[in-house]
């Protein structure tokens, strides 16, 4: 069986500690690759190798920079079905669904090519008499980015287009679940004539994370995963004196108003709550019904969730694969019953699922709970599943109390034909996307990304703006040349005259 290994100064390298752990096929329900996990030794030896590129990368232009992305951006587009492939088979979401993640991807390297005019700084002629003043964005060094499963082509591409852009130097540590389009990317950005050592990728488990962590010459942290290990992350990291933005889980709503277009908002729901299984970290996991906006939506998601085509993502017509693992179907399954057994009102069942041919895959049935309260763990805790609950209240401004007092503020919709109400619910809500009409309010990459509260420890969102700023330091520069006369030695705080 093949294994997955590292890409250390523009090379596959063997591991050879033996720590080894199975990459499974969720349809099939078995392995279908190993991947090594990272020591401490293998680790060093790429932030050494990142470390030893970045004084020729950082010194060579925006322009040519921004010229080798714009090869790299051409091979992706050329390999999209090679990467959604690889996607299909580690991860489990369906073709299409996986063609759409390196879409999205993609679009921030077609933002980080225009680097040249993103980096420049701002510059005062005459500051004081003779001085002129300007400032000017450099990068920090090795940067390293640690990504979660459920978007291994796309979460990596928020990260290091945008710092290599900026000329650091950067070291990948993808998800241990799906990591074969970790060496895809290696192998195109080499192909686009990256200089060796300038993207490295190291597999691994926490033991490599803490190695990442722990090492003095990696500048900054790029974390995507759950509250608790962005949390520690974001402590560990910060503690060390780097730089750290570390993205968290997530429970988004979605209000629907008695005025909203209801076959908009059934569609709507049905795409944002099973879409990828529901793991997406902008999953509409809980609707909030307004007053009667209840009874119409449980009667509709009822039919629509159990007609829900659940197969293979290669097979053709299907709208949900299975779930990561085995674990993650245990889990979400417990979790089904413990809403049972709360009282909450179980719709559409989709446990003990089983696909034709696929009959030791990862797949649950998407599966629909109504009378959802706030106490009950189906509400408090993240499934990351085809799970939607339905949680009925009488007003927005009940549904913005619920909202406000949820511990994770990653993102949230209201449909609504009322524009006043909207208005007031973009302003009141604390989360950090907000969809008005629209369920999943991804920001495009010349935008950024982020959510509030739990979601997200640290103070940049990811890519767009918040991206250069995240992956430069800001230098004040201020300039006199001796040919205006001397004051001579001033003692006290000069001042303007
Ligand atoms: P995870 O936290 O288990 O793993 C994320 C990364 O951390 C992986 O690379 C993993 O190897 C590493 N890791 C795991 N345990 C570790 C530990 N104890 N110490 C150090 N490193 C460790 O997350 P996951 O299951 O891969 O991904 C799903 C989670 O990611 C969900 O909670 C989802 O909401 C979240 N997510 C958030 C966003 C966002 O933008 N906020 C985006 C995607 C996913």
């Amino acid at each position: 069986m093949e294994t997955i290994s590292h890409f250390i100064d523009g090379a596959v390298v063997a591991s050879t500690s033996g720590r080894v752990a199975d990459v499974f096929n969720p349809a099939v329900g078995e392995p279908c690759a190993q991947v090594a996990l990272g020591t401490s030794e293998e680790v060093n030896a790429a932030v050494a190798a990142a470390l030893a590129a970045f004084p020729a990368w950082s010194n060579t232009p925006p322009l040519a920079r921004a010229r080798v992305l714009f090869k790299y951006l051409q091979l992706c587009q050329e390999h999209t079905d090679a990467f959604a492939a690889m996607l299909t088979r580690e991860h489990g979401k369906t073709f299409s669904d996986a063609q759409g993640e390196v879409a999205r991807g993609i679009e921030v390297v077609e933002f980080a090519v225009g680097i040249p005019h993103l980096l420049k700084g701002e510059f005062t002629d005459q500051i004081a008499r003779g001085i002129d003043a300007w400032s000017m964005r450099q990068p920090l060094g090795v940067v390293a980015g640690i990504t979660p499963f459920n978007f291994p082509v796309m979460v990596p591409m928020w990260m290091f287009p945008v710092a290599l852009a900026c000329g650091n130097t950067f070291i990948l540590k993808p998800s241990e679940r799906d990591p074969s389009a970790s060496l895809l990317h290696a192998k195109l950005l080499k192909q686009a004539g990256l200089p060796d050592g300038v993207f490295n990728v190291i597999q691994g488990d926490k033991i490599t994370v803490d190695a990442l962590l722990d090492n003095p010459d990696v500048q900054a942290i790029s974390f995507v995963g759950s509250t608790p290990i962005a949390e520690y992350i974001y402590a560990r990291g910060s503690a060390a004196g780097k730089r750290v933005q570390a993205l968290g889980g997530a429970k988004n709503h979605m209000v629907v108003m008695p005025d909203a277009d209801m076959e908009m908002a059934v569609d709507a729901l049905m795409g944002a709550a099973f879409g990828s299984a529901g793991e997406r970290c902008m999953a509409i996991s809980v609707v909030v019904a307004i007053g009667d906006a209840g009874d119409k939506l449980a009667t509709a998601l009822k039919s629509r969730t159990a007609a829900l085509k659940v197969d293979d993502g290669m097979a053709a017509g299907a709208e949900m694969g299975p779930v990561v693992s085995s674990a993650a179907k245990q889990r979400i399954e417990r979790l089904i019953g413990e809403g049972v057994e709360a009282g909450a009102e179980l719709l559409v069942d989709g446990r003990n699922f089983k696909v034709a041919g696929r009959e030791n895959g990862f797949f649950v049935g998407g599966t629909l709970f109504d009378q959802v309260l706030p106490s009950m763990s189906i509400y408090k805790e993240e499934i990351f599943g085809p799970v939607l609950c339905m949680v009925r209240l009488p007003d927005v401004g009940s549904a913005l109390e619920l909202i406000n007092a949820n511990e994770y503020g990653n993102g949230v919709a209201i449909y609504t034909r009322d524009g006043g109400v909207a208005r007031e619910f973009v302003r009141l809500v604390q989360v950090g996307m907000v969809g008005v009409n629209v369920p999943l309010p991804v920001p495009m990459a010349f935008n950024s990304f982020g959510g509030w509260k739990k979601s997200l420890f640290g103070d940049h969102h990811a890519y767009g703006p918040e991206g250069i700023r995240f992956y430069t330091r800001h230098k004040a520069v201020m300039q006199r040349w001796p040919n205006t006369a001397s004051a001579g030695a001033e003692f006290a705080f000069p001042q303007m005259k």
